[in-house]
């Protein structure tokens, strides 16, 4: 289970997000829809404590992210401590963020040997089940910048899966292909949403959306104004603010 509590992220003046909670279960895909600027970016990255909020916490399976209590308040865990949480947490990016120098096989192989959680040999196995999942196996030796933009982000895919993580987090995995490598992309997420695996997804795809999210949560000024199932939240939106968006984005 994924908690967000109470979460509050400001740049002086400006809230950037302004009191989220939030929960995904095991297994769950929650899609997080909203305008340009509301947030969405930084309450995933709030979820790996890539950006530290200055009220609340995010928690993966009870266990606090980046922090520990200490009496009333919270501090920060040390840089090694973070990392260690970080790679029980999935992210894919919407510019892939592939290691341009490693081939194909090793970006996906990486981080379980970085880790020492797997040796090489074990880790390379492993990478190629992941590569034959996202059906790239043939592009196990080729680099990065041999691959459309679409294999390159089923490698990120791969790669994220790697570490066994307890929730991938997705931001706008297809917003920088070209639009007739979407669905390549859109499937792999697809398939893994049926596999079980705990899924946040920002995207615009809200046909994807409808398909595959069990929620949708929308959120707009750093604040969650709507959540639900996509035959409510889409069909019947209850917000003002979900209205406009929706007729404009559909
Ligand atoms: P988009 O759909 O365009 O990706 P988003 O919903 O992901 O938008 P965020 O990236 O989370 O939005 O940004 C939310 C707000 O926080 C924006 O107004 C942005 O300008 C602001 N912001 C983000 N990072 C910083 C920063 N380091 N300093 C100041 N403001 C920031
Ligand atoms: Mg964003």
């Amino acid at each position: 289970t994924v908690e967000v509590h109470d979460v509050h992220k400001w740049y002086g003046t400006h809230r950037v997000l302004d009191g989220v909670d939030l929960t995904v279960r095991p297994g769950e895909v929650t899609v997080i829809l909203g305008p340009s600027g509301s947030g969405k970016s930084t309450l995933l990255r709030v979820i790996n404590h890539l950006e530290k909020p200055e009220v609340g916490y995010a928690s993966l399976n009870g266990e606090l992210i980046g922090v520990r209590r200490q009496g009333e308040r919270l501090k920060e865990l040390s840089e090694r401590a973070i990392l260690a949480q970080r790679s029980r947490i999935g992210f894919v990016f919407q510019n892939f963020n592939l290691f341009p120098h490693l081939t194909v096989l090793d970006n996906v192989a990486a981080a379980p040997v970085a880790t020492g959680v797997l040796r090489k040999p074990e880790a390379q196995a492993l990478a190629r089940t992941l590569l034959d999942r996202v059906g790239l196996a043939d592009k196990a030796g080729a680099y990065p910048r041999q691959l459309s933009g679409g294999q390159q982000q089923r490698v990120a895919i791969a790669r994220a899966l790697a570490l066994r993580p307890g929730v991938i987090l997705f931001d706008e995995p297809t917003s920088a292909l070209d639009p007739e490598l979407v669905g390549e992309v859109l499937s792999v997420i697809k398939d893994l949403a049926r596999s079980g695996t705990t899924l946040i997804v920002v995207t615009h795809e809200i046909g994807f959306a409808r398909e595959v999210a069990d929620r949708i949560v929308f959120i707009d000024g750093g604040r969650i104004l709507e959540q639900g199932p996509p035959a409510e939240v889409l069909d019947r939106p209850q917000h003002p603010r979900t209205r406009e968006f929706l007729s404009k984005v559909l």
